[in-house]
């Protein structure tokens, strides 16, 4: 089978007639909370605030979850992307100690909720293994593996021969995580939004917001087809879209690759580690891979800043093939594996590697949940509940690790 470029097998495997289909927006409504966006983020923030009796309007102005969703690696990680020791020299060991803690709790969260709504979407239990070449990757590691365990984070130092062992590869010893997932975020997405639909969240398609206007009352969304009147808009477009020109500066528009291999045969699969955990490396920049359908391998990587419009198909092309040379170099054992799809991610990343959840003090009446770093999902559920807490007028001490002002 030739490799599919450019589409993820997130989309390409739901067929048409299953994907549900939402109105576009019509005529001028009010509502306690309009949300920008329908990716898994803006989804799951409807269900939250439907379920909390909130009235609630979402507007895609594309379809649900066809975004940074639907190109994500399908991974719910108890682990937020920068390291534990940057975000503490950052921030402060208090902030590092928050976000970590965050995001394990988002992780579960995520999929207890996922779990009790019954949405279909191949949830699967993950360790988290980062594992380092010798030298100073090692040293970088136990680092940062001293600072987790004196910070009180829930993590373990495997071995050189525990990682060998278990994940069938050269490094000289690896953290491991517990509390991950795999998941295929798309299906995740949608099943959010049906869910939120049932709580009675309307729910639009092909709506795009051009602007908010605001007043020191209210703000009034303005989409294809009329307006909102709200006192509170969730922006949850990934990055910092058009419409939000003066926050775009927070984001470097970046772009990182997937590969899902075709399946491997037995023999092949026993030269690859344990199936129940997914992999990082120390790579620059890193590598995340992880099993997929009990018998291919899922690669994100090969990051770099995002290519003109022009080269875009060709870069797709081009970083598919380095990540199947990158993963042979891990994974000697999958010589002449062909990749089955490759695709290009997009995403924002900030200058710290976390999302910025939250007021921002120029746009009254907004909260925000933008921006990323990794390959994680997870971000979504964490925003999700930290912005419901804002709209509830509730917010936690430790909400403001992820503010615009942290
Ligand atoms: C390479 C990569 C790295 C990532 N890194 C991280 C990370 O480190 N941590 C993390 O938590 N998450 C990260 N993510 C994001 C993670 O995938 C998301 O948390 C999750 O998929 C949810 O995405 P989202 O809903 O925020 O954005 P998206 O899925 O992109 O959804 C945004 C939606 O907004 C819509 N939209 C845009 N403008 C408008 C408008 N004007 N009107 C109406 N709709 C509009 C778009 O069409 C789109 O569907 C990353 C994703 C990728 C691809």
């Amino acid at each position: 089978m030739p490799t599919r470029y450019g589409t993820t097998p997130w989309l390409h495997r739901v067929p048409a007639s299953r994907v549900p289909a939402f109105p576009r927006f019509r005529g001028a409504h009010t509502a306690d909370v309009v949300i920008v966006g329908g990716g898994l983020t803006a989804c799951a923030a409807a269900y939250m605030c439907a379920a909390a009796d909130l009235t609630t309007v979402l507007l895609e102005r594309d379809r649900l979850g066809q975004g940074q969703t639907a190109r994500s690696a399908g991974w719910l990680t108890p682990d937020p992307g920068p390291a534990f020791r940057e975000v503490a020299s950052r921030h402060g060991l208090r902030a590092a100690r928050r976000v970590f803690e965050a995001w394990r709790r988002g992780a579960l969260e995520g999929a207890a909720l996922l779990r009790r709504l019954r949405v279909q979407c191949h949830l699967d239990p993950r360790d988290t293994v980062v594992a380092a070449a010798r030298g100073a990757q090692e040293k970088l590691l136990r680092r940062e593996y001293g600072a987790r365990h004196a910070g009180g984070l829930d993590v373990a130092w495997l071995t050189e021969r525990q990682v060998q062992g278990r994940m069938r590869l050269e490094a000289s010893g690896a953290l491991k995580m517990a509390d991950g997932f795999a998941l295929d975020p798309y299906r995740a997405c949608l099943g959010l939004a049906v869910a939120a639909a049932r709580r009675e969240a309307a729910v639009f398609e092909r709506s795009r917001v051009s602007a908010v206007r605001f007043t020191r009352r209210h703000a009034d969304v303005v989409a294809e087809g009329g307006t909102i009147r709200t006192r509170r808009v969730i922006v949850a477009t990934g990055s910092a879209t058009a419409e939000f020109k003066a926050l775009q500066r927070h984001f470097t528009p970046r772009e990182a690759y997937g590969v899902l291999t075709e399946p491997m045969p037995a023999g092949m699969r026993r030269q690859i580690g344990d199936p129940r955990a997914a992999l990082a490396d120390l790579h620059v920049p890193p590598h995340h891979v992880r099993w997929a359908d009990g018998d291919r391998l899922l690669v994100i990587g090969a990051d770099q800043n995002e290519p003109p419009e022009r080269t875009r198909a060709a870069a797709v092309v081009q970083r598919t093939n380095e990540l199947m040379y990158e993963l042979l170099t891990l994974y000697p054992g999958i010589y002449g594996l062909r990749p089955a799809y490759g695709w290009d991610a997009p995403y924002g990343a900030t200058a710290d590697g976390l999302m910025y959840i939250g007021a921002h003090r120029n746009f009254p009446h907004h909260l925000f949940a933008l921006g990323g770093g990794a390959v994680s999902v997870t971000g979504a559920f964490v925003a999700a509940r930290l912005l419901l807490r804002a709209v509830q007028g509730t917010p936690e001490p430790a909400d403001e690790v992820f503010s615009w002002t942290r």
